[in-house]
C-alpha cells in the first residue's frame, strides 16, 4: 500500500457522537474527507446535524443524522444499529459528546456532577462497550484496514491539568484517560486500536462565553504557547489520522492537540 493510501478511510463506516456542531462536526467531516461514510449523532440540534450531513454529502460521502443521548444504553445501541442498517458494519467510533456544568465545589449540586459524569464518562464507557461488541461481530476487513476497529475518545487537556471550579469536568476527563488506556490494553490483541485526542482551547460553543467576556481571550492566549486558539478542524484532522492505517501501531495513547498548553507556559523564563 502506498503511504498516501494509509491515510485513506475509503470504504469504512464511522459513528461520531455530538456531531451537530463544534469538534464533533469537524471529526465527522474530516473522516468523510478521508473517505468514510458517517452516522452523525446529535442530542438536541437536528438542524445542526443536518448541516453536518450536508457538508459530508458535499464531499461525495454518505451521512445520516441519528438522535440520541450517549448516557443512555438504548440510544447508543440504536446509533450503531442505524449506521449498520444504512452503511454496513462500523469500523470507526468517535466518542466526542461532552458538556460542562461549572460551579465552585461547595455550590456544585449532585445534578451538576451527575450530568457531566453521565455524558462525558458514562457516555464514553457505553460507546466503548458498544463499539467493541460491534467490531467483534463485524470481523476483519483487511481490504479497508489492518485493524479490526478503531475507537477514539475526545478527552481534554484537563485529563492532566487540574481545573478549579470545574471538578466534575476534570474528574470526567481524568476518568476517561484510564478508561481509554484500560480498554486499549483489554482489546489490543484482537486488533482493536483505542486512543484519545486531548484538545486545549478550541473555538466552539463550549467556551464561547469565556472567549467573549472582557479580557477572556487574552487570559486564554496566555495559556497557549503557540499563540492562537484552535479550530475544530485542528482536532478533526488528528482524529482522522488516528482512525487511519497510518496510525496502525498507535494504541492506548493520548495526542494533545493544544498549541502547547500542557507545556506549563507559566514556567517560561524560570517560572
Ligand atoms: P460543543 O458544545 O460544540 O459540542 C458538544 C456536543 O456534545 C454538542 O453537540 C452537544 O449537543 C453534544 N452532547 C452533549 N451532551 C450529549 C449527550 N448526552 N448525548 C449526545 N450528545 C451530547 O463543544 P465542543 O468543544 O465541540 O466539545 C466536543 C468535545 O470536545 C467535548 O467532549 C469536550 O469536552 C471536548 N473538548 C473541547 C474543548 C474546547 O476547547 N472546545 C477542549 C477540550 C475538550
Amino acid at each position: 500500500m502506498a503511504s498516501s493510501d494509509l491515510l485513506s478511510l475509503a470504504g469504512q463506516v464511522a459513528v461520531v457522537t455530538g456531531a451537530s456542531a463544534g469538534i464533533g462536526r469537524a471529526c465527522a467531516v474530516e473522516l468523510a474527507r478521508a473517505g468514510a461514510d458517517v452516522a452523525v449523532n446529535y442530542h438536541g440540534s437536528r438542524e445542526g446535524a443536518e448541516e453536518t450531513v450536508a457538508l459530508i454529502e458535499a464531499l461525495g460521502r454518505r451521512a445520516i443524522p441519528v438522535q440520541g443521548d450517549v448516557g443512555t444504553e438504548g440510544d447508543v445501541a440504536r446509533l450503531f444499529d442505524e449506521a449498520e442498517r444504512q452503511f454496513g458494519p462500523v469500523d470507526i467510533a468517535v466518542s466526542n459528546a461532552g458538556r460542562q456544568k461549572d460551579a465552585a465545589l461547595t455550590d456544585m449540586t449532585l445534578d451538576d456532577w451527575n450530568a457531566v459524569i453521565g455524558t462525558n464518562l458514562t457516555g464514553g464507557f457505553l460507546m466503548a462497550r458498544e463499539a467493541v461488541r460491534r467490531f467483534r461481530a463485524k470481523g476483519r476487513r483487511p481490504e479497508v484496514s489492518r485493524a479490526l476497529g478503531k475507537l477514539i475518545f475526545d478527552s481534554s487537556v484537563h485529563q492532566r491539568i487540574p481545573w478549579a471550579f470545574h471538578v466534575n469536568y476534570a474528574a470526567s476527563k481524568g476518568g476517561l484517560k484510564l478508561l481509554m488506556e484500560s480498554v486499549a490494553q483489554e482489546v489490543a490483541s484482537e486488533g482493536i486500536r483505542v486512543n484519545a485526542v486531548a484538545p486545549g482551547a478550541i473555538a466552539t460553543a463550549i467556551n464561547q462565553s469565556e472567549r467573549e467576556k472582557a479580557g477572556g481571550m487574552d487570559a486564554m492566549l496566555k495559556l497557549i504557547p503557540y499563540g492562537r486558539v484552535g479550530d475544530p478542524e485542528d482536532v478533526g484532522r488528528v482524529v482522522a489520522f488516528l482512525a487511519s492505517d497510518a496510525a496502525d501501531y498507535i494504541t492506548g495513547q493520548t495526542l494533545f492537540v493544544d498549541g502547547g498548553m500542557v507545556l506549563y507556559p507559566g514556567f517560561k523564563g524560570n517560572g
